[in-house]
């Protein structure tokens, strides 16, 4: 699937994560929090058993697009229990089921349910199996668990089966850790890669079976397969192997000593791995952008690109630790696994990139987290869909704005402590956000119910106003003044900065208690500003995030091609910012893609009257102007616009490049494909 030009400006013009980090496609995100079917929650609470680990006899019938497979699942009931529920994608159906001895055991298979009743209970505590004989096809997102989106698939030109497939019986996903051997057969010309220790390839004609056994309890539930070119890298502490596609060789040697460099710095930050091996795969392009499974770290090929999106790379390796290592206890404790990871990828970019790349991607996380915060406290995300703005917003940003908050308010040495006794005391366990709360208690000798109450059981981000005044000392000035905020339970460390004539910001952190505090900074010259929380260490909301968060939710609406609301919500940014030339731009967007060339026309001229932020509006508004032109059959104004492009000189996005293409040929409305 291609992405339309304007998507992919989109994208660029802000970075949205969200939108990079798996694709996003029609009606995918149509539902905001619709009400949640109740998979997740269903198994809330204590589980009745627990899968402890898996056999899996697969085989990938590639150019059928099928997926034939046997799964032995070995459980420990955790009561006396007659029946058992799974969840396996509902393209996947069940042939057999039998127990220990041989005897089929009766099931149902409803949607994504599979239920078994037994005849003869199993009782507490006495380990048990059952082994499931499935197959079908796995070739669109049709009946994929996540809407839209496809997780499991089988292929000639590569298959990916990601553990969100639930390609195999899944108990408790994302929470039930297991140990795994996997035994997948693919065509002889094929590579699998799996988590765990890899035996010997056995040949047979045609075909090749690949055996990977995965002892310890983690999420080993992700194969991968296909044609590849594999490369080593290593590194100090790291032993890499990266698979890619015919194509991207030349980009494999900067990928792996990227990856080597992430795998580094979190060794060193969060404490060493059992092991230092992994694999770097490149997966289709029809997926999420990355997934990473235990020894396994997937990309997309559209994240493989030069220079490296290093970004995706050092939230994806996170995972390594933060999931595979050590997991969330509930869905609830989620932003321990997708929170924690962004957050470590900012960690990475502070270090390599330095304080200023850090800030601006804080301040993107910042608004991300706001673009949906209060649809849930963080702590019930058991109540937000996987892969929808919702959960992108609450788990992966607000998530990543608690770790760094958190940061904030113990300091670097205690959060490092709180880390590195989270990969030492949970290796291969799970944690929830309580025990997390008492690490970071114990490491920075602070009672800190007060943060997480705040942060993560409650929604609600604070304005802060402030007042002051200036007193002339005999050696320079006071600043007397006052924050205010409107959360009643607010409580945390803030900064107040003041701005001075000729001479350096005096900055001051201040308890801040309730809704107002009171502070006094002297000076040695005039106090021109002053400044609340200048380092972006709290979740605030402003003048300048308020602008951001409302433009976000505009272009989320846009992408769901929920046109007409995408609009209403672009009108509402222009009544914050009249000049946004962005906004106007995006409308344009929107009208051409409905053909309603004359609004469009509109609103590419404004957004050039506009304030024309960021620079590349000019370039591409010119573009699509002639492209407005050329297909209402006015090809001396196109060529016009397209030449009025060309003088910019500015070439974001392959801009000048198309101009050029469509000087020498018109542009077309092009035939939609699929
Ligand atoms: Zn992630």
């Amino acid at each position: 699937m291609t992405r339309s030009r304007s998507m992919n400006l989109a994208a660029f013009s802000r970075t949205v994560r969200w939108h990079r980090r798996w694709m996003v496609q029609a009606g995918l995100l149509g539902l905001a929090l619709a009400m949640v079917p109740a998979l997740g929650q269903a198994q809330r609470g204590a589980p009745r058993f627990e899968v402890k680990n898996y056999v899996i006899d697969a085989e990938l019938l590639t150019s059928q697009h099928l997926l034939t497979a046997k799964a032995r699942v070995d459980i420990v009931p955790n009561s006396d229990i007659t029946s058992l529920s799974f969840e396996l994608q509902s393209s996947l159906r069940v042939e057999k089921v039998v127990d220990t001895t041989g005897q089929e055991i009766s099931y149902n298979q409803q949607g994504q349910t599979l239920n078994l009743s037994l005849l003869n209970p199993l009782p507490a505590s006495k380990p048990a199996s059952i082994t499931v004989t499935y197959g079908g096809m796995l070739n669109s997102a049709d009946s994929s668990p996540v809407e839209g989106l496809k997780v499991a698939y089988v292929g000639p030109e590569g298959s990916y089966l990601l553990y969100p497939g639930r390609w195999f019986p899944v108990s408790a996903y994302s929470v039930n850790r297991f140990s795994a051997t996997m035994n997948i057969t693919v065509p002889s010309d094929e590579t699998v890669i799996a988590s765990g220790k890899a035996s010997a390839p056995v040949r047979e004609t045609g075909k090749v079976t690949y055996t990977y056994e995965f002892d310890k309890s983690s999420f080993p539930g992700t194969v991968i397969a296909g044609r590849y070119v594999v490369q080593p890298a290593t590194a100090v502490g790291a032993d890499i192997a990266i698979y890619v596609k015919a194509g991207h060789e030349n980009l494999a040697a900067s990928y792996g000593e990227t990856a080597a460099r992430i795998f580094t710095f979190y060794s060193d930050v969060f404490g060493p791995l059992p092991s230092g091996h992994f694999a770097l795969v490149e997966i289709g392009d029809d997926t999420v952008g990355g997934y990473t499974a235990p020894g396994v770290v997937a990309l997309a090929s559209r994240a493989i690109t030069n220079p490296v999106n290093y970004r995706l790379l050092a939230h994806e390796i996170s995972h390594l630790w933060w999931r595979c290592l050590v997991s969330p206890a509930s869905p609830d404790d989620a932003f321990l696994d997708e929170g924690l990871a962004e957050y470590s990828k900012a960690l990475y970019i502070q270090q390599t990139a330095g304080d200023a790349a850090f800030e601006d991607l804080m301040s993107e996380t910042e608004v991300g987290a706001q673009t949906h915060e209060e649809v849930s406290p963080i702590a019930q995300a058991a109540q937000l869909h996987e892969f929808t703005p919702e959960y992108q917003s609450i788990v992966f940003d607000k998530g990543a704005m608690v770790f760094h908050m958190l940061r904030w308010v113990i300091g670097d040495d205690a959060f490092r402590k709180t880390l590195r006794a989270m990969t030492q005391q949970y290796a291969w366990k799970s944690i929830s956000a309580d025990q997390f709360q008492r690490l970071a208690e114990k490491a920075s000798k602070q009672e800190l119910t007060y943060f997480f109450a705040q942060w993560v059981n409650s929604t609600g981000v604070p304005q802060f106003k402030r007042n002051w005044a200036v007193y002339r000392l005999p050696k320079g000035y006071q600043v007397v003044g006052k924050v205010q905020q409107d959360l009643d339970i607010f409580r945390m460390p803030v900064e107040i900065r003041v701005m001075c004539q000729g001479s350096k910001p005096v900055t001051q952190r201040i308890d801040m208690v309730g809704t107002t505090a009171d502070f006094t900074i002297d000076t040695r010259t005039k106090p021109l500003r002053v400044l609340i929380d200048p380092g972006s260490r709290i979740l605030k909301y402003d003048e300048k995030t308020r602008y951001q968060v409302e433009m976000a939710r505009a272009d989320q609406l846009s992408q769901q091609q929920a046109y007409l609301d995408a609009i209403k919500q672009y009108q509402e940014v222009l009544k914050i910012n009249s000049n946004s030339s962005l906004a106007h731009y995006r409308m344009g967007e929107i009208h051409f893609k409905l053909r309603n060339y004359n609004a469009a026309m509109e609103e590419f001229r404004r957004a050039l009257d506009g304030d024309l932020d960021p620079k590349w509006i000019e370039v591409w508004s010119h573009l699509e102007l002639g492209k407005i032109f050329d297909v209402t059959g006015q090809r001396d104004r196109a060529l016009n616009e397209y030449q009025r492009a060309l003088q910019t000189n500015d070439n974001t996005q392959g801009a000048l490049d198309e101009a050029n293409r469509y000087i020498q040929k018109p542009y077309k409305t092009p035939v939609p494909t699929n």
